[in-house]
């Protein structure tokens, strides 16, 4: 799994085990009208390659062909709206461009909004990392371990708190750019499940590249089962049983190279080093309504390792996480606790976070 054609797309850090339990799902955007609709709605599924990522919707219910339509033109809008390489795109506008740019509303609160969790995390979350991220390969897949002279020069290009929003316009100092890679796809399953209820859709499974976000619960009432993915390899190491809610995960194991040295090179980069996070921690899960805060906080977290993060929990509420370290430990905070069921062969010792009061 370590050559680089195999890193190419990222590994699904969520299994939807919801399958299993509803017969009426398989078939790509037709329905089984043979099912009995108290027992399972109709659902209709689209899948789609956006955002550099594997995407699978799944939606029940009359209006769900539509609807999942709609979805699926929106985040094709937002993935031209976004991308770093496009040169249509806005983010390329903002980034090649000494006065500036003008952008959309939707891409100005979004910028504005990983600034503020830029801010917030203390700069775990560097919407700017990107001439750093670049030099390491983990934009084009000609990975390579850059000198650490020429890390110490980019990063002089980074830092959120210089980047100017005045409401639609966007500029940056000469050498910066700004990437929101760690924060679009969980605005793109926030945006979905907004398009899908406006719509009707009370039931819903979004994977968007093993980042999951659910609308409402099961088409029976029950919550969704997600099978959390093991960072050591393939295989779940529990399920998480949720409603209404988005599961967004980090880890440096899914995207990553192994260098000349034999080290193993992440794509999460820690902003104040310059250098891939490798603080014990192999991947970072969250849990919240708002997918997009999801994305911000599950980088950043795992940017900030187990003892950061579990302050961060301690000082801020509206989410819940489940970290596991490279030594198979596994923190489970209080409210993620009870919804979440370990495989019985896990050997990890379990930790749960309880509020300080
Ligand atoms: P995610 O998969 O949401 O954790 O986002 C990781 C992606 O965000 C990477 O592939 C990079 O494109 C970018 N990235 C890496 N490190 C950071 C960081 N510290 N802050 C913001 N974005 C980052
Ligand atoms: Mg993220």
């Amino acid at each position: 799994m370590h050559g680089k054609r195999s890193l190419r797309f990222l590994r699904k850090a969520v299994w939807i085990f919801s399958f299993i339990l509803a017969p009426a799902l398989l078939t790509a955007g037709c329905k089984d009208a043979d099912l009995p609709d108290a027992e399972t709605q109709e659902a209709y599924q689209t899948e789609l390659f956006a955002m550099d990522t594997y995407m699978t919707f799944t939606a029940y219910g009359d209006n769900a062909q539509p609807a999942l339509t709609d979805v699926a033109d929106k985040i094709r809008e937002l993935e031209s709206r976004w991308s770093v390489t496009d040169e249509a795109s806005e983010i390329y506008a903002v980034n090649h461009s000494r006065q500036g740019a003008d952008v959309s509303r939707e891409t100005a609160e979004l910028v504005t909004f990983a600034l503020d969790m830029a801010e917030k995390t203390r700069g775990a979350l560097e919407p700017t990392i990107y001439p750093v991220l670049d030099a390491w390969g983990f934009t084009t897949e000609e990975n390579r371990v850059p000198a650490e002279k020429e890390i110490r020069q980019l990063l002089k290009s980074v830092g959120h708190e210089r980047v100017s929003v005045d409401e639609n316009h966007i500029i940056l100092e000469d050498g910066m750019m700004i990437d929101l890679g760690a924060v679009g796809k969980g605005y793109a399953g926030r945006i979905a499940a907004e398009i899908l209820k406006g719509q009707g859709i009370t039931s819903a499974l979004l994977d968007i590249g093993g980042n999951i976000q659910t609308v409402g619960s099961k088409p029976d009432g029950s919550d969704w089962r997600l099978g959390i993915q093991s960072p050591f390899g393939e295989g779940s190491l529990g399920i998480l049983e949720v409603s209404d809610k988005a599961v967004v995960t980090s880890g440096n194991y899914e995207r990553y190279f192994i260098g000349d040295d034999g080290r193993r090179y992440g794509h999460i980069i820690d902003p104040s080093t310059g250098y891939p996070a490798d603080n014990g921690l192999a991947s970072v899960t969250v849990i919240a309504e708002d997918g997009r805060l999801c994305d911000a906080l599950s980088t950043s977290l795992f940017v900030m390792g187990t003892e950061k993060a579990a302050d961060y929990w301690q000082n801020h509420t509206g989410f819940e996480m489940i970290l596991i370290t490279e030594g198979g430990e596994i923190y489970l905070t209080d409210g993620a606790d009870g919804r979440f069921s370990i495989n019985t062969d896990s050997e990890a010792g379990v930790h749960i976070i309880q509020r300080e009061t």
